[in-house]
């Protein structure tokens, strides 16, 4: 471990003191990624840069990407092309860091068709940009700063959070699993804890602060090791419930072979962890979950939901399924549907798989026909879609305790939250309560995908 040094930040906030200096910052991809940007939305705040939602107001435009789907690609490139002219009118710094970067072949296209890019970071060089920009400020140089080694956990970065009543706070960094179809090893490296008294200070810090929900976050998060006091994942999940004013819990995404008993244990006694767990199931046929090198059959996967309904009763699940992953048959693709009609899930990400270059599975010459992957997504939305309404009118007349969030985007007159199964539902609100307070509500109706109620005292 590291501590994350100040110096480069004092040079840079030197360099542009009395500038009025705008920094905007485009993300992409997952909640880790999203709680990178408020790190380096907090390094620059410290060098004197305020956030701006205008590229042209910008003096620093920075890019934080994702590799796991291509469409992420598309919009990168798509973006870049768009603030070309930004860059040679005003001379606006150009930044680009994340995932992406770690991929050989990506910086080797910016280097080719994109000169004019400032900076290249990586995934494990985030808390150098103030050294990076000062570069570039200072000495005119352009700067490419990627490592493929896994990198030093750095403490201390400065963070600026969006919102002000939940956080995310990154307890693991990487992942070992190596599943076939997945960059993300590659590109993140392998896994590394934080301290376990290092978190739980950060959040205790947090909920003076007054933030009420928390999220712990990690690519296999309940693969965390700890030391000898708080060994494992269950340890600090316990420690976390017994933070005063934190009345949220949620992590994500768990591993389902990790899931061990211990972490259901602390679920069960603690009730301010969230009953919704988001469990990654991918594909519900056993012989497709070897292929993608997941740990756990379908059988498994089934024990371990029992195994979660009879000691948590209130548990809901939430999951990512792929279709289309090379060699699957129809047959196979049936056991998916199958498992959905058997686990109540009450949220599906789907996605149709597509090939990411260097994994295992993007090498198959199994890959599935376009149409077939399309034809399997629209039965696998067809199911769902149908039992949305379901799971939804079961929340009809029911009392939820939603933190409220703030005011309904396509409503002004209403105020907006979630349930603790992360349903948004939408409320009239009324004298004495605030966005951030944690109130009583009453669903009265289901619009699909939201609902709709009202406060109840
Ligand atoms: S567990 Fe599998 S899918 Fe998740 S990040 Fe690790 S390799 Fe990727």
């Amino acid at each position: 471990m590291i501590n994350y040094s100040d110096e480069y930040t004092k040079k840079v906030k030197y360099e542009i003191e009395g500038k009025n200096y705008k920094y905007k910052i485009n993300t992409f991809g997952c909640e880790l990624n999203i709680n990178d940007s408020e790190k380096i939305a907090g390094m620059l705040e410290e060098m004197g840069f305020s956030k701006t939602d205008n590229d042209e107001e910008a003096n620093i435009i920075l890019f934080n990407t994702c590799c796991v789907r291509e469409n992420a690609e598309e919009k990168l490139f798509g973006k870049l092309g768009e603030i070309k002219r930004i860059h040679e009118e005003k001379g606006t710094l150009v930044a680009i860091g994340g995932c992406m970067m770690q991929e050989p072949s990506m910086i080797e296209k910016l280097k080719s068709s994109y000169k004019y890019v400032d900076i290249i970071f990586g995934t494990h060089t985030i808390h150098n940009l103030p050294e990076n920009i000062y570069k570039v400020l200072a000495e005119r140089k352009k700067v490419k700063d990627v490592i493929n080694i896994d990198g030093e956990i750095v403490e201390g970065i400065p963070v600026k959070r969006e919102d002000k009543y939940k956080a995310s706070v990154t307890i693991m960094y990487g992942c070992n699993k190596f599943c076939t179809y997945c960059i993300v090893p590659y590109v993140r490296g392998r896994e590394r804890s934080r301290n376990p008294e290092i978190i739980l200070k950060e959040i205790e810090e947090l909920s003076k602060e007054g933030y009420k929900e928390i999220t712990l976050l990690g690519q296999s998060v309940n693969s965390y090791v700890g030391n000898n006091k708080i060994k494992n994942f269950a340890d600090l999940l316990d420690s976390v419930a017994k933070i005063p004013g934190i009345e949220i819990i949620r992590f994500e995404s768990p591993y389902p072979s990790d899931f061990k008993d211990d972490v259901i244990d602390v679920m069960a006694k603690n009730k301010n962890i969230s009953r919704v767990i988001h469990m990654p199931l991918q594909a519900g046929n056993s012989k497709v979950l070897k292929e993608m090198n997941r740990k756990y059959s379908k059988e498994d996967f089934l024990e371990l939901v029992k195994k979660v309904n009879e000691k948590i009763p209130d548990a809901v699940f939430t999951t990512d399924l792929i279709v289309g992953f090379p060699g699957e048959t129809d047959e196979e693709f049936e056991d998916t549907l199958d498992i959905v009609r058997k686990v109540d899930f009450e949220q599906i990400y789907m996605y149709i798989y597509s090939k990411r270059e260097g994994t295992i599975a993007a090498n198959r010459e199994d890959q599935v026909p376009d149409d077939v992957k399309h034809k399997r997504f629209n039965k696998l939305k067809d199911l769902y879609d149908k039992r949305i309404d379901e799971i939804n009118n079961r929340y009809l007349g029911t009392i939820q305790e939603i933190l409220i969030e703030g005011k309904s985007k396509n409503n002004e007159n209403m105020l907006t939250g979630r349930t603790d199964s992360n349903k948004v539902v939408v409320f009239k609100p009324i004298e004495k309560v605030e966005i951030g307070d944690l109130v009583k509500v009453k669903i009265l109706s289901n619009h699909k995908w939201y609902l709709e109620g009202e406060i109840v005292q």
